[in-house]
């Protein structure tokens, strides 16, 4: 059973001040949840969580983790300012970056971030642009299939992945970097999303293991940190179980343990890059069941659409919905929940059996704390819904208004807040 973490009442309360649709976060479940994660890793005297930016990029999130040790991962020049914003300091960044502009490099090597190269080419770009500062990571990618130990299985294709240095190049990249005076070296790899088994990290930190004992033989650099980046996910189905942390924190141990340790390597810090698990289950998107229509199927609108939580329509993923008020009533109907969008992939459920659902009803979309808001876009004219911080007191804190006209506006007032057609 997936449960909300507010109730009828309290939403009832809440949008007195703060009308539907928004997203809600719960700053207890994220701190407890990043100290399990804490916990989990507590062996390795270096490991720091680097909180994927894009996940959910509100400053406010930013202060709660920060407040509980996590440094940012961030991809772009503005979720670096906004990490800047949050007072995160130099090697409390991680700049995680693809096809990366000029001016991004230069603004990450501003603020003194750990800059992961995500191709060998940008070693002789970031050298010309910044110098190569002295601690540096490269990301790896394995090319060929990828999957993980154990059942059930994991698996993805990283040959056809655009991120990474080939096996070869990341060697070569190593023994380049030291030349031109790297002093600190890092690894990275993301090879799966979303992965629902307590092994993904464990295999990846194996892959990552061997790589760094190969990369000390043959060029002398011995890293001082590997980050597993992203990639262990969440339950989004109630039937689904959830990754324990506190597992994956023994297994990648037992990793460690077996491979870096007898190669002299047992001073190499872990890092995470982890945005969906810190973040996921501890938001919910709240919408109002505004209209209801009965022709070929029974359908429910929500005065939320896809512009407020896209994962749905682009990916068909599951998200729990629950009614407010009715979690102990039987799920004899089925409908279609849908946003207003003029798109037909703007459903957040199809054929979900639910209860009875009347007009006016509070409708929890569950796990929208990470990728929900953030990939929030502005079609059709929607605007993006405000977001809220549910505090341990019970109180409620305003994170982020909502998006009124002028804002949609302003990117057309060029001059002096008026249209110059
Ligand atoms: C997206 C991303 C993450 C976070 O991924 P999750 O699946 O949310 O854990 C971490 N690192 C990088 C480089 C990413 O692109």
């Amino acid at each position: 059973m997936k449960k909300p973490f507010v109730t009828k009442e309290q939403i009832e309360e809440i949008a007195k001040s703060y009308p539907t649709p928004f997203h809600i976060y719960d700053e207890e479940g994220i701190r407890e949840n990043a100290r399990r994660l804490k916990a989990a890793f507590a062996w390795n005297k270096g490991f720091r969580e680097y909180f994927a930016v894009k996940a959910t990029p509100n400053p406010f999130i930013m202060k709660v983790l920060q407040e509980e040790g996590c440094g940012f991962d961030c991809s772009s020049y503005t979720e670096l300012l906004l990490s800047d914003e949050v007072g995160a300091k130099e090697h409390d960044i991680m700049f995680s970056s693809n096809a990366t502009p000029d001016i991004d490099f230069k603004k990450a090597f501003e603020l003194g971030a750990i800059i992961n190269l995500d191709d060998f080419t940008h070693i002789d770009i970031l050298d010309k642009l910044t110098g190569i500062p002295e601690t540096i990571c490269c990301r790896y990618n394995p090319g060929g299939e990828f999957r993980t130990d154990g059942s059930p299985n994991v698996m993805d294709t990283p040959s056809d992945a655009k991120y990474g240095f080939t096996h070869e190049q990341i060697i070569d990249g190593y023994r380049i970097l030291k030349e031109k005076g790297a002093k600190k070296f890092g690894m990275h790899a993301f090879l799966a999303s979303n992965t629902l088994t307590n092994d993904y990290y464990p295999t990846l930190a194996r892959i990552m293991f061997r790589i760094a004992v190969e990369i000390k033989e043959k060029t002398g650099v011995q890293l001082s940190f590997i980050n597993l980046s992203g990639g262990v996910g969440i339950a989004y189905k109630p039937d689904q179980s959830q990754n324990d942390i506190a597992v994956i924190g023994k297994k990648v141990r037992e990793a460690y343990e077996e491979i870096l340790v007898p190669a002299g390597m047992g001073d190499v810090a872990i890092f995470t890059e982890l945005g969906r698990f810190m973040l996921a289950p501890y938001g919910m998107l709240i919408a109002k069941a505004i209209r209801e229509k009965h022709i070929y199927k029974e359908y429910i609108g929500l005065d939320a659409c896809a512009a407020n939580l896209m994962r749905p329509a682009i990916y068909g993923a599951y998200h729990h919905i629950t009614v407010l008020g009715r979690e102990n009533s039987p799920c004899d109907h089925k409908y279609d929940i849908t946003g207003g969008l003029c798109e037909n992939c703007d459903k957040f459920a199809v054929d979900r059996m639910l209860p009875k659902i009347e007009i006016g009803d509070y409708i929890a979309i569950h796990d929208t704390g990470a990728h929900g808001f953030s990939m929030g876009y502005n079609y059709n004219g929607k605007l993006r819904s405000a977001e809220l911080l549910l505090r341990g007191d019970g109180s409620v804190k305003l994170i982020r208004r909502a998006e009124t006209p002028e804002d949609y506006f302003a990117t057309f007032y060029f001059a002096k807040g008026k249209f110059d057609l």
